[in-house]
């Protein structure tokens, strides 16, 4: 299939849609209308006098679709983009014969945009189901006395672990194996340490108070708990006399252990994840996971002896070899531990995962019944939705979903995924996230990806932080 952009510069809007009907397929791009041969989807922009014509010529299988609109030529770009998606999810919904969820919403936070917009907007513009839509509402209505507890001047810390024990088949996060990274750990935290320092000195400097901390991987339970008391040593640069939330995002079952779950909870961390993806082990097993649903158990009992009382679990909906009964009986499984917040997301395979490669084998509309029956089983727990977000290329086009029983919702997450408070983020991969909450303005500061590259240009790294000085003036 070739999917032409003619004399427009919508190709980021229209490649993603048009791919959130047909992942992963093998996709030809061109701005030449003479490709329109064989399989095709032309979608082209044409200026007469004061109107422009937009339209999208869809030829497939011998079956052929056209559409198009005219709009007056001052029609604002983002708007002339909003109504060429729209012909093109009809056309494609004509061909397909489906819907999807989220209408032509392709970003990772639907909800903010959502926020904007009444019902009949995003119904009508947007084409979002009635579901989604009101998913989107009632998080809208969680996250709203989240967001007015921000304190002024506060910022949330974020420490980037980017290493796990291996690598799961459908991962990729830029994630590396610990052993591949053993000969340069220590100078990875070592590294992290110093980059925390020069944040607190900064952050100290334009009077901003740390609220929140975070440490996120990747696995940070990969590192042991004396490295991992090494790493915790660093928060003493900052004021953390303000603190009302710190995780640990501990991860993989088969790195947890009581000692180091001892270290992050003398290191003052509250909430920690324990992350079983499943509870069947053939598809743990499938997932190239060394452990087994029995050692998430003991994980998460462990967790709680040792004093967390809000844990966090994640499901995944649309692994490979798994199936509906299957997820239900997972979901059920991690109920019975009765954590505090159950995220459930949907298998999203990237490019870079083995998995893209080799094709999932996901049976089509799986991942949405069990998206829907996590919905419903949830909310019959007494857990609410507080935070979603969406990946490109997720099984049935679906969201990631945060639940909390109430009064347990992760403030990090929801600033984050909404993009609510200023994130200091240290580490490979790490983006540093400055927010003006009095006028939305956002500007992005992101460390290199992989930690080779953090250490041999570290102070490349440093330098680039010093623009956070320039925003907050
Ligand atoms: S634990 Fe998470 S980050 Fe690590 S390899 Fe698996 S999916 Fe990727």
């Amino acid at each position: 299939m070739t999917l032409i952009f003619s004399n427009h510069k919508f190709q980021y809007e229209i490649e993603r849609l048009f791919r959130s009907f047909f992942p992963p397929m093998e996709l030809k791009l061109s701005t030449d209308k003479a490709d329109a041969q064989g399989d095709y989807c032309l979608t082209e922009s044409a200026a007469a006098g004061n109107v422009v014509t937009l339209s999208v010529e869809l030829s497939c299988d011998g079956k052929r679709y056209s559409m198009s609109r005219t709009v007056p030529a001052s029609t604002p770009g983002k708007d002339q983009e909003r109504e060429m998606s729209v012909l093109l999810y009809k056309a494609l919904r004509e061909y397909t014969g489906r819907e999807l969820p989220w209408g032509i919403l392709t970003g990772v936070r639907p909800v903010k945009v959502l926020s904007k917009l009444t019902d009949e907007q995003a119904a009508q513009s947007m084409l979002v189901s009635p579901r989604k839509l009101q998913l989107a509402r009632k998080i809208q209505q969680v996250q709203k006395p989240l967001e007015d507890s921000i304190p002024t001047n506060s910022f949330s810390l974020y420490v980037s672990i980017p290493f796990c024990p291996t690598r799961c088949s459908y991962c990729s996060f830029v994630s590396h194996s610990v052993s591949q990274a053993a000969a340069r750990l220590d100078e990875y935290l070592r590294r992290v340490c110093e980059e925390m320092k020069q944040l607190a000195a900064i952050s100290r400097h334009l009077g901003l108070v740390p609220d929140t901390i975070y440490f996120g991987g990747g696995t940070p339970t990969v590192l042991s708990a004396e490295q991992l008391k090494r790493l915790f040593a660093a928060l003493e640069y900052f004021d953390l006399s303000h603190i009302r939330e710190f995780t640990v995002e501990a991860g993989r079952p088969d790195t947890i252990t009581p000692e180091k779950l001892h270290a992050i909870k003398s290191a003052g961390a509250g909430r920690i994840s324990v992350n079983p993806q499943t509870m069947n082990d053939e598809v743990l097993k499938a997932i190239g996971r060394a452990h087994d649903s029995a050692q998430t158990e003991q994980a998460f009992l462990m967790a709680r002896e040792v004093g967390f009382d809000v844990i966090n679990m994640d499901l995944i909906a649309g692994l490979p070899t798994d199936n509906f009964d299957s997820f239900a009986a997972s979901l059920d499984a991690v109920c019975g531990l009765s954590p505090e917040n159950i995220t459930v997301h949907s298998l999203s395979l990237k490019r870079a995962a083995a998995l893209f490669r080799e094709n999932s084998g996901n049976i089509p509309g799986e991942a949405e019944k069990m998206i829907d029956y996590a919905h419903s089983r949830l909310a019959e727990r007494g857990y609410v939705p507080y935070y979603l977000y969406r990946q490109k290329n997720t099984a049935d086009n679906q969201e990631n979903t945060g639940y909390a029983k109430p009064g347990c919702e992760s403030l990090y997450n929801t600033y984050i995924m909404e993009e609510l408070q200023t994130i200091l983020a240290v580490g490979a991969g790490a983006s540093t996230k400055l927010v003006d909450r009095r006028n939305g303005r956002i500007k992005r500061i992101t460390n290199h990806k992989y930690p080779y590259e953090y250490l041999d240009r570290f102070n490349d790294i440093l330098e680039n932080k010093r623009d956070i000085f320039g925003f907050f003036v």
